[in-house]
């Protein structure tokens, strides 16, 4: 059988870590399987069913790699790139959902109320055999076994949340649905559904919410409950993944690093486990950290251009080479990429800012005579790399009488405003002879 899952959130303007979750497990099942990850937008809520809000989840999705493999292309679209097509909008599919309902009302197994129209649900337990969860039999409650007809098409001519959800899963032959397990309670009614179409139901699995560290459901406002930030804070995208699959997911060896090409390899649905997950934000913080220190140098540049372009900083006027050299200083020096700009914002800007209460201490009179002669010695150098610098500094600290530190760190002020920053022979030979030489004479200026 060709496996055939889906996402399908309703846009809400916001994406839920757990969602996110959601996502990457369908993800994982259709790579491990070779089968086919759809997205469908839920968007039969009108109100609040905007275009920015549908964004915010075509958007984390792209950055988290989570890219979908089919759906109505679009019309610029040849079909031959994944992600060019669709998602499926339930909102487009009105037609298909009347469709469904007139046959039901057809044949006696839905009936109009009120101006709505009701589905007949059968009035005997439902036995779920959930792939995660186990067998459920779901017994009708007091209220349903005076009435468990529920509503398809509101007086509005609305139609609702199961039967899109079900209709759309037949129509697009979805094999199993992998979903968060606040939806287990709407199972039987799906189930009764798709029995109702005369077509055998998909597989559920139903995967454990994720809690907060004090057991507290991890609701919208938690922190670290939404995508966006990790998104804004400069956050790897492989170590969110990495760290989501273990919200739930156990490889049974207690690994926790784990390349992605290996969760897809070992990813199924047997080993997601039955209990809820516990959201940790400093295991996520650590695991963020190793996987930014460990990229490889293509995808820390790809990402790093990236921060630096959200701080306003270009780096396309500058040739690849200086960018790859100044960025190369930075791996494994920052947290997050969001403090890229203010680590590394000093090789893009001619001019940089002087931390001022650095400026008290080091750009003192008496260190004034020590960087000009410091750039009298830089400019007689044909070489310009770290041993040479280095040397040069050192040399010129010991005719001048004083430590290294006396010139050291006047020097990284002038060159990059601050006073910490990548190793400072490495940064100033990536500066190149020029642009110290410039920094310096600004720095001599100031102090005079
Ligand atoms: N639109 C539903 C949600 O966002 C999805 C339900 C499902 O996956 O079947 O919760």
């Amino acid at each position: 059988m060709k496996i055939r899952v889906r996402f399908a959130p309703s846009p809400t303007g916001f994406l839920h870590i757990g969602g996110a979750r959601t996502a990457l497990f369908n993800w994982l099942y259709a790579r491990h399987h070779e089968g086919t990850f759809i997205l469908r937008i839920e968007d039969t809520d009108a109100a609040r069913n905007t275009a920015e809000a549908v964004n915010v989840v075509l958007n984390s999705l792209r950055w988290l790699g989570l890219v979908w493999d089919e759906g109505p292309l679009t019309a610029d679209a040849t079909g031959s790139f994944k992600g060019d097509c669709g998602p499926y909008f339930q909102s487009q599919r009105r037609k298909d959902y009347e469709r469904r309902v007139e046959a039901l009302l057809s044949r006696g197994l839905a009936y109009e109320s009120e101006g709505a129209i009701k589905f007949k649900m059968r009035r005997e337990p439902v036995v779920i055999d959930d792939l995660v969860v186990g067998q459920v039999r779901r017994e009708l409650t007091d209220r349903e076994m005076q009435d468990p007809d529920f509503v398809l098409v509101r007086s509005d001519g609305q139609p609702v949340f199961h039967l899109c959800n079900v209709v759309d899963d037949l129509d697009m032959g979805v094999t199993h649905v992998i979903r968060g397990e606040d939806h287990l309670s709407n199972t039987a009614k799906h189930i009764a559904l798709f029995q109702a179409f005369e077509v055998p139901p998909p597989r559920y699995a139903h995967i454990p919410l994720i809690l907060n560290q004090d057991g507290s459901k991890m609701s919208k406002r938690d922190a670290g409950a939404s995508l966006t930030p990790y998104m804004d804070e400069g956050y790897v995208p492989e170590a969110i993944l990495n760290y989501l699959c273990l919200l739930g997911w156990s490889p049974k060896d207690n690994r926790e690093l784990m390349p992605l090409d290996e969760i897809v390899e070992r990813f199924d649905l047997p080993q997601v486990l039955r209990h809820n997950a516990r959201f940790d934000m400093e295991k996520l913080k650590w695991m963020n950290y190793e996987y930014s220190r460990t990229l490889s140098p293509d995808r820390f540049h790809e990402l790093a251009v990236h921060a630096l372009a959200r701080a306003g900083i270009d780096t396309n006027s500058f040739p690849l080479p200086y960018v790859k050299a100044a960025l190369d200083t930075c791996v494994g020096k920052v947290k997050l990429f969001s403090d890229l700009p203010a680590y590394a914002g000093f090789y893009f800007n001619p001019d940089p800012a002087i931390d001022p209460a650095a400026a008290q201490k080091d750009f003192v009179p008496e260190n004034r005579p020590r960087l000009a002669r410091l750039r009298e010695a830089f400019a007689a150098l044909t070489a310009f790399d770290p041993d040479t610098i280095g040397n040069t500094l050192a040399a010129t600290a010991r005719e001048l009488g004083v430590k290294t530190g006396v010139l050291v760190h006047p020097t990284r002020l002038a060159c990059t405003g601050r006073t910490v920053g990548p190793s400072l022979y490495h940064l100033l030979a990536v500066l190149g002879k020029e642009r110290v030489l410039q920094r310096l004479d600004q720095a001599i200026a100031r102090i005079g």
